[in-house]
């Protein structure tokens, strides 16, 4: 069976962005939602289709592929999009459907009830200038707290099991009688959890939880700026079993450069000219993000002239369009001249206007000669 295209699915422009797109999927996934449409397989179906293409298209990273290659370039980028079952899909956009259906699944995820998603985490990422102009796969280390292996979350050592909580009878929460009121808290016993264990596991101490280093390969794209954040779906904190794991935002800032500076997709700099060029006009090599390229500069350029090198900014992040590189040309004044020069400047200088400096004399003693009429 072929597959339409995700755009066509969610109905929305090529260029569409985050906010379009997430309109466009909560309009469609309310519309062909399970709970409207009780066994109906055909708005099932739809629901898939819809939650695939805004899986892709919300994504940055798995748009730009899309974008250019097609379903064939996800699948051979090792993207499988698509979900098995509609848990999945509530688990991956359950912050949407919280908020379309008050609640229910929001961050917790996992439909309704059902086992607890991981925690989502932040890692900040320092780049260099270069690194967020060409993008670049980068391996991180990230400190999570995970599910202990060796008791599999229990807290309990190896052949023993948590036991029913005494004090609260595995509720977890007790009921606690102040003057006229009945307060419930968490029980004190269990700490809310409903079980407790008598013989811990000696790797977690019976927290069932064990602090842990994942390395992880982000792919950031070209064109990333400050400020941005990059969505990795799954390298998150682990879930309950049978959930999935939690999503890794990486807020990304970029250090500066010393000769680029970036606007948006453009970017300036600043090159010298010298006077000679200036008057008469010339080549003048201009590096880019992307190799030294020459300018012609007319004769009689201003200092401080810019020039427009068309498609040498940054990438578009999500592999669309391309900004420019802006570049000033400034006349460079020496402040040290040989002989030569010098006599040359003075030559031109009374050629032009006759109003230069005398060699010897200093700037009061010109000026004493300005106000006795010399
Ligand atoms: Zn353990
Ligand atoms: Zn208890």
């Amino acid at each position: 069976m072929s597959k339409r295209d995700y755009y066509e699915v969610l109905d929305v422009p090529k260029d569409a962005d985050a906010k379009v797109l997430k309109k466009a999927f909560r309009k469609l996934a309310m519309q062909y939602h399970p709970d409207r449409n009780p066994d109906d397989p055909e708005a099932e179906a739809k629901f898939k289709e819809v939650g695939e293409a805004y899986e892709v298209l919300s994504d940055d990273q798995k748009r730009a592929v899309y974008d250019r290659h097609g379903h064939q370039g996800l699948k051979g980028q090792g993207y499988n999009p698509g979900f098995q079952d509609m848990g999945d899909i509530f688990s991956h956009f359950g912050d949407i459907f919280g908020d379309i259906f008050g609640g229910g699944g929001g961050r917790r995820g996992g439909g309704r009830g059902g086992p607890r998603r991981g925690a989502d985490l932040e890692y900040r990422m320092v780049l260099d200038f270069m690194e967020a102009i060409h993008g670049v796969d980068k391996e991180i280390e990230v400190p999570m707290n995970n599910w202990c292996g060796t008791c599999e979350g229990s807290g309990a050592k190896a052949g023993s099991e948590p036991k029913t909580c005494s004090t609260c009878g595995g509720r977890g929460e007790v009921i606690q009688q102040q003057m006229f009121l009945r307060i419930r808290t968490a029980c004190p016993n269990c700490g809310g959890k409903g079980k407790v264990v008598s013989d811990p596991c000696g790797d977690c101490h019976g927290r069932g939880k064990k602090q842990t280093t994942e390395r992880w390969t982000v792919k950031v794209p070209a064109g990333v700026d400050t400020g941005m954040q990059i969505r990795d779906r799954g390298k998150g904190e682990l879930g309950d079993k049978e959930a999935p794991r939690g999503d890794l935002y990486v807020s990304i800032q970029v250090r500066r450069h010393e000769f680029f500076k970036r606007d948006g997709m453009d970017i300036m700099c600043q090159v010298p000219m010298s006077y000679a060029q200036a008057c008469l006009g010339g080549e003048i090599k201009v590096p880019t993000v992307y190799g030294d390229e020459s300018v012609t500069v007319p004769r009689g350029t201003p200092s401080g002239k810019v020039f427009t090198l068309a498609g040498k900014g940054v990438k578009g992040v999500h592999g669309r369009g391309q900004g420019d590189q802006h570049v000033q040309v400034v006349v460079q004044v020496p402040k040290k001249m040989t002989e030569e020069e010098e006599e040359l400047v003075r030559q031109l200088g009374q050629l032009s206007d006759g109003q230069v400096a005398d060699k010897e004399k200093p700037l009061w003693e010109r000026w004493m000669d300005k106000l006795h009429g010399n």
